[in-house]
């Protein structure tokens, strides 16, 4: 079957021309699928999900990274380098060895779900985890990519909010018009600046009629934007999350106020029931961060007035990755002795052992 590229397939939207290298691991052209069961119980007719972890590394990172490393390649850099919360380092690992090009990747110690931490292994880059907070890796990122030749692929980069805005032209394409409503997750604040472009690219090129209120989330104990003022020491179980100074703090705040929308905060507690919502009732399994989206849908279920609106949440990552928080799974497996123990267990009616 003939995949379509994202760089190809959106190029008129995206920095790149005839000298670009068309790098892909198959990103983008993730999955909107419609609610059976949450959105009834909220009583929302058109609520959708935008899964993004179907991507290559398992989140949206993916397309704002193939078009960061593709440029980087194009313009001769050394190699590239980031920090990250994980899955960043995750993705710019695995392009940067898609494209040739050695990374370099900076973590806050022991701050990255171990699932991250591997593939930035694995795929090949240098890691280094430094004491403090993701803040603090970014300066030293930052800094390297000023003394080391070494592209800088956080996204303080254009190209990766560039890229990332493919994912509102696939809702808007897929919908036939923009959503009503965005929900989604809030951390570095690039993927909310991100989708805002998107939406205001695609109705400038008469391809949507409207633009969508959006909705994010913060959790409580990283949650700068919502307190208006910097967290020194951010702290939640959503790992992507957990940053105290976002770097695209303006633009996110002038996108939630252009679109007339909230930033607002929810719990841990409330994420990881929000988690635990997704995966037993919609069969979607993400990770702490992208859930955020989702409790924030729950907690401030009253923001959507109209039951006919239609919904978008994002779910920015898989769930394989951070499989842990808010699960407990041994309490849930039946030790058992024998076949009859399973039988009175289930309490199902049982038909006498079959021959075959
Ligand atoms: C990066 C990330 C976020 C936060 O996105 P920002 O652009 O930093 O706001 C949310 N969820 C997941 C899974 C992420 O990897």
């Amino acid at each position: 079957m003939n995949r379509l590229n994202l760089l190809q397939f959106y190029r008129e939207f995206l920095p790149v021309g005839p000298q670009t290298p068309t790098i892909s691991l198959g990103e983008g052209f993730t999955p909107l699928i419609r609610s059976r069961h949450l959105g009834r119980q909220l009583g929302l007719e058109n609520l959708y999900f935008k899964f993004e972890g179907t991507n290559p590394t398992g989140s949206f990172k993916d397309r704002g990274m193939v078009v960061a490393v593709a440029k980087a390649l194009e313009e001769g850099a050394r190699g590239v380098v980031c920090a990250s919360t994980g899955n960043t380092s995750a993705s710019a690992a695995a392009y940067a060895a898609c494209a040739g090009l050695p990374a370099v990747v900076v973590v806050p110690a022991g701050g990255i779900a171990p699932g991250k931490l591997l593939q930035a292994v694995a795929y090949g880059a240098q890691v280094f985890a430094i004491n403090g907070t993701f803040d603090r890796a970014l300066e030293a990122a930052v800094e390297l990519s000023a003394r080391a030749n070494l592209r800088l692929v956080n996204s303080l980069n254009p190209h990766r909010l560039a890229g990332q805005k493919t994912a509102a032209f696939e809702i808007v394409d897929e919908l036939g018009d923009s959503p009503d409503y965005l929900f989604l997750p809030v951390g570095n604040a690039g993927n909310i600046s991100a989708y805002w472009l998107g939406f205001k690219e695609y109705r400038a090129a008469g391809r949507t009629t409207k633009l969508p209120r959006l909705a994010g989330f913060q959790a409580a104990g990283a949650a700068p934007i919502v307190l208006g003022r910097p967290v020194p020491k951010p702290e939640t179980v959503a790992s992507a999350i957990r940053i105290g100074h976002p770097a695209n703090w303006d633009s996110a705040v002038r996108a939630r106020d252009e679109s007339g929308g909230v930033i607002e905060a929810v719990t841990d507690d409330e994420i990881l029931a929000a988690r635990r919502l997704l995966a037993k009732l919609e069969g979607l399994f993400v990770e702490p961060a992208s859930a955020a989206g989702v409790a924030g849908l729950v907690k401030f279920r009253s923001l959507v007035q109209d039951p006919r609106a239609v919904v978008v949440c994002v779910l920015t990552g898989t769930g394989l990755k951070d499989p842990a928080p808010g699960f407990d799974v041994e309490s849930r497996v039946y030790h058992v002795e024998d076949l009859g123990q399973i039988l009175e267990t289930l309490g199902l009616e049982v038909s006498p052992r079959s021959s075959g």
